[in-house]
């Protein structure tokens, strides 16, 4: 097709996730073509610089050909392997292994899923099983952060508490409760990180004193929340809440699925702290985008607690057709040899640079707060300083951000009309970081 008709049938044909459909009726799409490293080429042959990794997942960049022989190679051999009653492909059973090695103390046990709201989703329903096993299957309430992403399905939409996620979509809410996320640049009060600890400690006991310590089985946490703003935790809030769900005889599951995959420097955040959760959601840089896969890890005790409670011959009743698929366990396995030969150690010396170049626009008058843990950033716009006033959506900044990065030939992800998130790929160079952050510069003084 040319680009006219695929701009036609786009409009006419395909629905975008997450995305305002009246107005990408209007100006969309943006088409794609190719890419290689940490740059994209569109449709007229714009080069642009990818500073979101797709949608913080190509960690390890573009046209990497050891994972398209990986995916050839397997889909040639074998492209399809049910795990379903007793059999499994070569690629899932050392994917598996592979990760059992990688991941915090005894999360052992790995089950695949398509991506990251099914990994949260299947986590749910393991969480539900556990609790039924060992006898408690009162505990049925689980507890996230106002802040805190968990996917689009109506269970992982229940445990994020966006507002965009729950309009007009009558996402049940039996089960889910929140507590306030930490948010340093804008919590009330002393600032101090212990006091802003203590506040989100005293939270999770407070909503479970009010469920009813019975009825709680979990709590649920991104290591650094991504989509609710990019916001990073003081250092020991992740270990105090860890403590705490301990404490109260509650699991302790840390939703990795934007911060695994070296995003914020070691392979899993949890590892910034050797917190070991009870479970563990992963997706995005599992495969870093050339195929679909997600995967929850669970601790031996959860797995044997389950596991013991079914009679021989009768199924644990939670699986997909394409859970653990051989097609993405090969990617995944190549994706992980490039994270072990330099991609990790490549992305820990680039979120040095971009800590600091980051560090440097604190002066620029749009910007009030910057974030960062590795690749993974967060820009705070406010139009004053001092009262850290968020822009007006009269001024229309998250539209004009997005066009003016495109001319400036640089991809990043607006958050409503105030925060600016970047999560490169890993593989960028020092100088890629120069040129990505020279450009976001140049696009803040325009839209400012
Ligand atoms: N959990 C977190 C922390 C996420 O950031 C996301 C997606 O961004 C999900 C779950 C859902 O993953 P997916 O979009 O692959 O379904």
């Amino acid at each position: 097709m040319n680009k006219d008709r695929l701009i036609q049938a786009d409009r006419n044909h395909l629905i975008h996730p997450v995305s305002a459909w009246r107005d990408h009726e209007e100006t969309g799409p943006r088409i794609l073509k190719s890419g290689k490293g940490a740059w994209l080429t569109d449709i007229d042959g714009k080069e642009l610089l990818d500073g979101f990794a797709g949608l913080w997942c190509v960690n390890v960049g573009y046209g990497c050909q050891s994972v398209v022989e990986a995916a050839t190679a397997q889909m040639t051999a074998l492209p399809y392997a049910t795990g379903y009653f007793g059999f499994a492909g070569e690629a899932a059973i050392e994917l598996a292994d592979r990760l059992a090695a990688l991941t915090p103390g005894n999360l052992n046990r790995v089950f695949f899923s398509l991506g990251g709201s099914d990994a949260v989703d299947s986590a749910l329903r393991f969480i539900r099983f556990y609790q039924h096993a060992r006898g408690t299957p009162e505990k049925k309430h689980v507890i996230g952060l106002t802040r805190g992403y968990h996917g689009s399905t109506y269970t992982g939409a229940g445990l994020t508490a966006l507002a965009a996620f729950h309009r007009n979509a009558d996402v049940p809410l039996t089960w889910q409760h929140h507590i306030p996320s930490p948010y340093p640049y804008r919590h009330e009060g002393d600032s101090s990180d212990a006091a802003i600890i203590a506040s989100s400690v005293a939270a999770l006991h407070a909503k479970v004193e009010e469920l009813g310590a019975r009825n709680v089985a979990a709590f649920f946490c991104e290591p650094v929340q991504g989509s609710g703003g990019i916001i990073v935790p003081p250092a020991g809030w992740l270990t105090a809440m860890r403590e705490a769900c301990r404490a109260l005889d509650i699991l302790f599951v840390a939703d990795e699925v934007i911060t695994g995959f070296g995003r914020t420097g070691p392979l899993f955040a949890c590892e910034h702290e050797n917190v070991v959760p009870d479970m563990m959601t992963v997706a995005k840089g599992l495969t870093s985008g050339y195929a679909p896969m997600g995967a929850v890890f669970m601790s031996e005790d959860i797995y044997t607690t389950i596991r013991d409670n079914n009679p021989p011959g009768v199924a644990v009743g939670h699986g997909m057709t394409y859970s653990a698929h051989p097609v993405s366990a090969a990617v995944g396995l190549a994706v992980l040899d490039l994270y072990q030969n330099g991609v990790l150690a490549s992305g820990v010396t680039a979120g040095k640079r971009l800590a600091t170049r980051l560090d440097a626009m604190r002066g620029h008058p749009l910007v009030g707060d910057v974030r960062i843990s590795g690749m993974l950033a967060g820009i705070e716009l406010v139009t004053d300083k001092t009262l850290k006033t968020k822009p007006s959506p009269e001024l229309g900044i998250s539209k004009k951000l997005a066009a003016v990065g495109y001319e400036e030939g640089v991809l990043f992800r607006a958050f409503g009309d105030d925060i600016i998130g970047l999560a490169p790929p890993l593989c960028c160079s020092e100088e890629e970081i120069d040129i990505l952050c020279d450009r976001i510069t140049r696009v803040l003084d325009r839209v400012g």
